[in-house]
Parts: structure tokens; sequence; C-alpha cells
């Protein structure tokens, strides 16, 4: 076993004093502003109109005073107006998997692919990483960034990198056992997909495999799936959060103590505000995830508007680090679905789904209006025991979980229970929900 400093990639960042932090931010705060006032005039126009001057933004305290940025100024600015520096000083791009229209595109000069680098090689060091471990790369490789987030941090740890990218999984499986990748970096769903494939193979983690520890995020995901994953995989599962506007996976990370995620926040500054009002909430309490990046030179982000909701805490975690943890993303302000004016949000009722015995973690919400009143259909999968059980325990199950959806949501639902493997399985991001109310 590592002792612990070496689970930490860079200690005098890492666990450098709260106050230390806030002045390291408001100087790069005050930089960063200043160079989007003058090198993105849609960025200027809008400060000018709040009356606010770069020379007003001093400390992480001014903060409040800048106007917000949103995923619609990257559709409305596509693909270069948000630039900050000279074209010829980005050298990637990178684009969200965004399913309708544009994509939406990130440039990233050489300074934003080192920072996001070791971004990515602090979160994979907080999983166990070494230099002598073998990191398999599951995310997709491509505008996705997923692929290259993972890559990148294991190369700057050192490690020996397996970059499979999606797809192909009996393929991934044998990799996997003959190189003894020891991190896995893949969606939560495709984890759960991966450990099922790897048990009908007939091979056993821990004696086939050498898997330890896996970085698993880019979608939503609940504690009930986290216990799943690693027993299924034997190993410590952690969760990893990013986006590609603020600079792909690696935003923030959670330590082996899994108690929330750590932010780099002497990269990025995490608010947490009303989403109605825009007002910003004190620690503890839930709301809109807004980060404003102050070390990123190609497209950086004031306070942009992740849509995501969790909550913040700065208690000192017993890891070491005194970056601030963010909680799992509980919804999002957009996809959270409004049943017969109820919030639902999805990873509730994954909750619900995960910690029923008989149930796989493999599940569809579809959401339609009939007769002018909002339903809620949950598919739900069964594993392939119970699915030769009698009918009189299926019934038990089903209603079972209608109850329970009935409890914590609050509203009735149709449960239906799917036989083995009739719901989809992702290799990347899961889709979980169809709402027929907007087709
Ligand atoms: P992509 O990841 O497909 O390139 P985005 O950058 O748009 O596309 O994805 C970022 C979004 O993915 C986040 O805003 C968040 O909603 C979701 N996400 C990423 N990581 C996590 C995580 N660990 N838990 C929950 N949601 C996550
Ligand atoms: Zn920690």
């Amino acid at each position: 076993m590592p002792t612990r400093e070496h689970l930490i990639y860079n200690p005098a960042r890492e666990c450098m004093s709260r106050d230390e932090l806030r002045a390291w931010q408001g100087a790069r705060l005050a930089e960063t502003v200043k160079r989007e006032y003058e090198n993105v005039p849609m960025y200027r126009a809008r400060m000018d109109d709040k009356g606010v001057k770069p020379e007003d933004i001093r400390s992480v305290e001014d903060l409040k005073y800048l106007p917000f940025m949103e995923k619609t100024d990257l559709r409305d600015y596509y693909p270069f107006d948000l630039l900050a520096s000279p074209r010829s000083e980005i050298v990637r791009i990178h684009g969200s998997s965004g399913t309708t229209g544009k994509p939406i595109v990130s440039g990233y000069t050489a300074n934003d692919v080192e920072v996001w680098s070791e971004m990515m090689a602090r979160t994979l060091t907080a999983a166990g990483c070494t230099k002598e471990d073998i990191v398999h790369v599951s995310y997709g490789l491509g505008l996705f960034t997923g692929g290259f987030g993972a890559y990148q941090g294991a190369n700057r740890i050192g490690a020996m990198v397996v970059p499979m990218s999606s797809g192909n999984t009996q393929r991934q499986i044998m990799m996997m056992k003959d190189l003894g990748s020891t991190i896995l970096c893949c969606t939560p769903s495709y984890a759960t997909y991966l450990g099922e494939t790897i048990r009908e193979m007939g091979l056993v983690p821990g004696r086939d495999l050498k898997l330890k520890a896996g970085c698993f995020g880019a979608e939503p995901w609940t504690e009930e799936m986290r216990l799943r994953i690693e027993e299924l995989l034997g190993v410590d599962a952690c969760d990893i959060y990013g986006l590609t506007e603020i600079a792909g996976p690696g935003v923030a990370f959670e330590c082996l103590e899994k108690h929330g995620m750590h932010i780099n926040e002497d990269h990025v500054i995490a608010e947490i505000i009303n989403p109605a009002t825009g007002e910003q909430l004190p620690y503890g309490e839930s709301g809109e995830l807004v980060f404003t990046t102050i070390t990123k030179t190609g497209m950086p982000m004031m306070r942009y508007r992740t849509h995501d909701i969790c909550t913040l805490t700065d208690e000192q975690c017993a890891c070491g680090r005194t970056l601030a943890r963010m909680g799992r993303i509980t919804g999002r302000t957009d996809d959270m679905l409004v049943i017969r004016g109820v919030n639902v949000f999805p990873s509730q009722i994954e909750t619900v789904l995960v910690s029923t015995h008989g149930v796989a973690p493999h599940y569809m919400l579809i959401v339609d209006r009939v007769n002018s009143s909002d339903t809620l259909e949950v598919q739900v999968e069964l594993t392939e025991d119970m699915f030769g059980d009698t009918i009189g325990h299926m019934e038990a199950v089903r209603k079972h979980i209608t109850n329970q959806i009935k409890s914590v949501v609050g509203i009735a639902t149709k449960v239906s229970l799917v036989p083995p493997k009739s719901i989809p399985r992702s290799e990347g991001k899961a889709k979980r929900v169809i709402d027929k109310r907007k087709l």
C-alpha cells in the first residue's frame, strides 16, 4: 500500500491554507478578467452593460459583480469568437457530445493542456495511481474530452497508458487481462457493463484481472451504483467530474475517502447560486454550480453556469487536501423532469432501483402525456436469476419498486420489468430518459 503522500500529486497546491488559496485565486482572477475584457468583445460588452471594469475585480469577493456565461454563448459565438488568445496559440480543440445542433467547442492553448494534464494527474494519483500502474482508458478518444484527459494525466504521472477508447467490450477485457491493467477510466454505466461482461466471460476480478481502482464520471451516478461497480470489478470506484468548457475531466475528483470531489481550486473558482435569482449561496446549500477559470488562456470561462446541481463544502478532508469538495451531482436545472408539477431527478429513481435485489442497474424513464396528464413509466431490467423466477415473486419486486419510488419521489409511476439485456448498453454516456412530451 502506498503511504498517504503518494496519494497527493502536488501537495504544495492541493494542501495550501484556505487563506493562501484565496490570495492566489484573487490575483489570478484579476489577470483573467483583464485578459477577457481586452480580448473578448462579447464579454467586454456584457461587463460594460453592468458597469463593471476589470480594475473593480481584485479578489474572490468581487466575483459576484461579474456577468455570467452560458452554454448558449458557446453556440452563439461558435467556433472561435470567445478566444482570449490569438488563433495561432490554440493547439487543441475539443467539443461536447451534444446530440442536437452544432457541437460546443473549446480551444486550448499549450498552457491549458498542461493545466488540464496536471488536474488529471492529481485525479489519478488520488485514486492510487503511480508510475508503476497500467491505466486502461475506455473513455472515447476524440473530440470528447474524457479519453484525452485520462491519457494526458497518466502520461504526466509516467504510468503506462492503454488508450483503448470506447467500444469492442470483449477485446477491452482481453487486453485488460493480458496487460494486467490496474486503473480503469470510463463512464460508470460502461463500468457496470464491463463488470457484467467480465463475469459472462467466466473471468473473476482479483483472480484474472488486476484492477484496483477506477475513475468513473462524465455522467451522474449514485452511491448505490458505486457499491455495485466496486463489487462487480473489485475496485475502489472514485467519482470524477469535468466539462469541456472548463477543462474536461479532472475539474474535480474524489480521493479514496470517497466523500465528495475535491475541486482544483488553484485553477477554477466554484460558486453555488440560486438558479432562479443568480444569487450566491453559502457552502452547504444545494444550488447550481458555477465555475470561473483562473489559469486558462485559450477560452477562459467567467462565471460559467453549468446547470449541474450540487452542494459545496470546505470542511477539511481526512486525506490532507484543503481543496473544497463538491457533492455528487444530484440533477441538472435543465434535465430535471417536472411530472405533474413534481420535480423528479433520475438519480432519485436510480437510488431505488440499484438498492433493489433482483434488478440490474439498467433502466429507462419514459415520460409522456396522456389525457393532458403526465405519466412516468420506469422500465427496469431484471437479473437473469430473477427473470427465471415465479410470476408471484416478480410481481412482488414490481410492487416494491413502485412503492419505493412513490415514497422517495412522491408520485405514482408505472413500473415495467423487462428481460435481461433488453435495455441498450452504452459505451459512453447512458441515455436514460425519453421525454415524449417534447417530441
Ligand atoms: P462531454 O462530457 O460529453 O464532453 P460535456 O462537457 O457537456 O460533454 O459534459 C459535462 C457534463 O457532464 C457536466 O456538466 C455534467 O452534467 C456531466 N458530468 C460530468 N461528470 C459528471 C459526474 N462525475 N457526475 C455527474 N455528472 C457529470
Ligand atoms: Zn480528500
